[in-house]
């Protein structure tokens, strides 16, 4: 019998819909190139443009302001350097595909909880031209840390400043407006909630001139020019309809598995060290260390239980350097280095729950003879 498969890894990708699934193969049968005009071009535009009213519709945007990439890399690069701004200011804690997009960028400090400090960015904005794009993230991928993106917005407003923010691990999962926000540009990626992988999204005013990586069309209104991905961009918008629907009521579920995944595992391991666990996250993200047992162990662990998760972030596993993101956060090196991630999504359960405590469990009682002894009294 083979063994079922625990994955809690959502914020590294979800696995695909199946109605998302379903709507890409009808779409693969699409002949036409939706810039052509003949019929079957017509048709293939028509899917194009339902699925951008829909990914528009998911953040409470307008369709024209909803520009389709290939993915959120693409679409943070893009945020990133074709403002022709005189400065930039990014979170320490910002996606490596902020960060390394502007590596001469200044960086906003966090606090200990990993979120934003209101004041160094108030001074370093009264310190510079105004002429500056901010990009903080809405919910960080590794700790699920949400920014006080309206205060932010506020602060860049004052001081005459763009804001970007990077949506990816908030969208699909909570309830976002991007006027709420006030962020004037947000990425997005379907993997995250349930649509393909090498889709995104960058939400830019229709009337913000930008500069594209990439050259030789028109498409996209000439911010990403290429013929369209017809079937991804389906995707995309066939699981930002499906992931609209009752979000409030599913950012309570998958608030409810990782609350109960983070008490019992505390409750097995007393030690065990919660990262942000005061500080308003995205519902679905747990970041734990196990001291003394650094993060590969633990991932290798309970890889051979059949239970995924990851070390941080999934863009940076390979790498052996402690996350950027406690260690900005002021984690000592030894407690980032033990960290790991569980992330839900759309088709976790319970028992994804039980057999993570299971692994993780076995594990802590491996490492810890004090601990076994304690549980068998
Ligand atoms: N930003 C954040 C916060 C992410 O978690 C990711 C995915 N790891 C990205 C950007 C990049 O998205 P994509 O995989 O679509 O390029």
């Amino acid at each position: 019998m083979s063994r079922r498969l625990t994955y809690l890894d959502h914020n590294a990708t979800s696995p695909l819909r199946p109605e998302a699934r379903e709507a890409m193969l009808a779409a693969m049968d699409i002949v036409g190139n939706p810039s052509s005009v003949h019929g079957a071009g017509r048709a293939a535009r028509q899917k194009v443009e339902t699925a951008r009213a829909a990914v528009a519709d998911l953040v409470g945007a307008a369709p024209d302001e909803v520009i389709f990439t290939g993915g959120a890399t693409e679409a943070n690069n893009i945020a990133l350097r074709g403002l022709g701004v005189e400065r930039v200011l990014v979170s320490a804690i910002e996606h490596d595909s902020v960060l390394a997009a502007v590596p001469e960028a200044t960086r906003i400090p966090v606090d200990g909880a990993g979120v934003v400090d209101l004041a160094a960015l108030a001074a370093l904005l009264a310190a510079g031209p105004a002429n500056t794009l901010v990009s903080v993230m809405l919910a960080n991928n590794e700790t699920g840390v949400i920014q006080p993106m309206g205060e932010i917005a506020k602060l860049c407003v004052r001081h005459g400043a763009l804001l970007h923010c990077d949506a990816v691990q908030a969208a699909g999962k909570l309830p976002l407006r991007k006027a709420v926000l006030g962020a004037d540009l947000l990425s997005l990626s379907a993997h995250k909630f349930g649509g393909p992988q090498g889709v995104g999204a960058l939400v830019v005013p229709a009337a913000l001139p930008v500069t594209p990586l990439a050259f030789g069309g028109g498409q996209e209104r000439r911010r990403r020019p290429g013929t369209e991905n017809v079937p991804a961009i389906v995707g995309f918008g066939a699981a930002a309809r499906l992931a609209a629907e009752g979000l409030e009521d599913y950012a309570l579920r998958l608030a409810a598995l990782r609350d109960e995944a983070e008490v019992r595992l505390r409750e097995l391991a007393p030690d065990a060290v919660v990262f942000a666990a005061g500080a308003a996250r995205a519902p679905g993200t747990l970041s734990i260390a196990m001291p003394g047992v650094d993060s590969q162990t633990q991932l290798m662990a309970l890889d051979l239980a059949g239970v995924c998760v990851s070390a941080g972030s999934a863009c940076s596993s390979g790498k052996v350097t402690a996350s950027h993101v406690l260690m900005a956060m002021g984690m000592p090196v030894e407690v980032a280095g033990s960290a790991i991630r569980i992330s839900f999504g759309w088709n976790s359960t319970n028992e994804d729950v039980e057999a993570l405590v299971a692994a993780w469990g076995a594990l802590y009682r491996r490492r810890s003879p004090a601990a076994q002894l304690g549980a068998a009294s």
